[in-house]
């Protein structure tokens, strides 16, 4: 078992308080997942410990200011990534 939070869990929680707060943007699972998964990839080169998804944040100072905008940002850059060309017709 791994201890500590896991940054692909932080990423979705936020992607999903992200997405409640915009109205424009489409809140399928789909796009949730796009977005969770595009978001992810540009974080993970920042954080050490990578392995198939299993990156840990330290928990010494989680959640740090620092790091919650690292992930909002690449959160905000998936969402407009995914949001014009949504991997689904509509
Ligand atoms: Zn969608």
């Amino acid at each position: 078992m791994v201890s500590g939070n896991l940054l692909e869990d932080q990423v979705s929680e936020e992607v999903i308080k992200y997405l409640e707060e915009k109205d424009d943007l489409c809140t399928c699972q789909q796009c949730q997942d796009d977005i969770t998964a595009l978001a992810l990839s540009n974080l993970r080169p920042r954080y050490a410990g990578s392995e198939e998804g299993k990156v840990v944040i330290s928990s010494v100072d989680l959640p740090s200011e620092q790091t919650k905008l690292d992930i909002l940002r690449a959160i905000v850059n998936a969402a407009k990534k995914v949001s014009k060309r949504p991997h689904h017709d509509r």
